[in-house]
């Protein structure tokens, strides 16, 4: 099984702590729907005819096109006869609620893909989501909805820079819910200088009470050359209070407990089988191919990323070329890779796995380095695996870099 990530570089304005490759002009809207076009025909082979169970349109913002213009660019990932005579959206609500397992038809028989029993996310700025919208979105194969909603107080809005209101964010999950869509995720931030511990827990209130089966929450991270970042320099804006983003992840973590939510990741929250596939697809090693400038690819033994430069993009696509970076991954990236992706999530980072994947030197080198953080109770092992404690989710980063390899 694979994945597909179509990175949409479109918004309606930047955020101020945004550093993802995204313009807000939307001039080359058209051609670059062409180009994605051209580049899943282009790329195929990349997964070498294994089956696609998962498509994620994100970016950028993909609300900013219409559901039937995303579809067109769908419908080119199955193969040339299913173009012609795609298959039906299901209209069963069980699809929508719990997409079935992978597709088991062996690679490169038949189809690669088929939406019936996929997982098919949309990312959703809360704006976009008028009756209109959703009523669109019912022609199309989408069956999971993430919706960047980031804060429910106007001040916090602001002071991002949000293209919305909490009142749009508010409606869009009930127009989503009056459409019959319950496979709903919301993403939340905290640590935000103009929020307070008191209002991050009024912000997941709210978020509870919405009744959506999926969270995901970030801590606000000041990146280089950001607004953010130069307000912050000029002081036009409160820095982060490291403190306060403590509690407020220490608060996180207790209250979606206390609700029946699972931390399946780091900064992931679901009920029960609701995670999302796609994303734990990414943490399981299970190949990729992203499309799009900016977006990267992974296949098992290499990483591709393409230009983050959408000019270059399109005009390289116009004469049937892509532009993109590759490096074959060392046993020490790989290795790299499983500690730190595996660390991130519910399954944790096996000792057996690296021992039969990476050999013995790696295997000691890693139980030295994790012993350490056992001591300090910021990871624990359960039969030869090491997870995160509450504690050690506060310090991951670091704790994953020093279980890295160097070369
Ligand atoms: S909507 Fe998302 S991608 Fe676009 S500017 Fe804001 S944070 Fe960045």
């Amino acid at each position: 099984m694979s994945g597909i990530y179509i990175h949409i570089p479109f918004c309606r304005r930047k955020c101020h702590y945004c550093n993802f490759f995204s313009l807000a002009s939307q001039k080359l809207k058209e051609p670059f729907l062409d180009a994605v076009k051209k580049e899943i025909a282009l790329t195929r082979g990349y997964l070498a005819g294994e089956p696609v169970n998962t498509i994620y349109f994100g970016g950028g913002t993909p609300s900013v096109y219409r559901p039937a213009e995303l579809q067109e660019v769908m419908a080119g990932i199955d193969s040339p006869d299913s173009i012609k005579n795609p298959s039906p959206p299901d209209p069963s609500p069980d699809c929508i609620k719990n997409p079935s397992p992978p597709d088991p038809s062996p690679r490169g028989e038949g189809r690669i893909f088929s939406a019936i029993d996929k997982e098919i996310t949309i990312e959703l700025n809360p704006e976009d989501v008028t009756e209109e919208y959703v009523e669109e979105l019912k022609d199309t194969w989408f069956n999971r909805f993430s919706l960047g909603v980031q804060s429910f107080f106007e001040e916090d809005l602001i002071s991002l820079n949000r293209s919305h209101s909490a009142a749009q964010a508010l409606n869009a999950v009930k127009l989503l819910h009056n459409a019959g869509y319950e496979n709903i995720s919301i993403d939340l931030i905290y640590g935000i200088p103009s929020s307070t511990p008191a209002r991050w827990q009024e912000n997941l209130e709210i978020a509870f009470s919405l009744n959506v089966p999926h969270i995901s929450a970030y801590s606000l991270t000041v990146e280089p050359k950001t607004p953010l970042a130069w307000m912050i320099d000029r002081q036009k804006s409160e820095p982060v209070n490291d403190e306060s983003q403590v509690e407020q992840y220490k608060m996180l973590i207790n209250k979606t407990k206390e609700q029946g939510f699972l931390q399946y990741e780091i900064s992931n929250f679901c009920k029960p089988g609701h995670h999302a596939i796609h994303n734990t697809n990414y943490w399981n090693g299970v190949p990729y191919l992203g499309l799009g400038p900016s977006a990267h690819n992974f296949n098992g033994s290499s990483r591709r990323w393409n230009v983050a430069n959408l000019s270059e993009y399109i005009t390289r696509l116009a004469k049937g070329d892509c532009l993109f970076e590759e490096e074959i991954l060392t046993p020490a990236q790989k290795y790299n890779e499983y500690v730190m992706t595996s660390l991130r999530t519910i399954r944790g980072c096996s000792l057996e796995q690296i021992i039969s994947n990476f050999q013995f030197p790696i295997s000691n080198y890693f139980l030295n380095r994790a012993s350490v953080f056992l001591k300090r109770g910021l990871l624990s092992e359960t039969s030869g695996v090491y997870f995160l404690t509450d504690e050690g989710k506060l310090f991951a980063d670091m704790i994953t870099s020093e279980l890295f390899l160097t070369e």
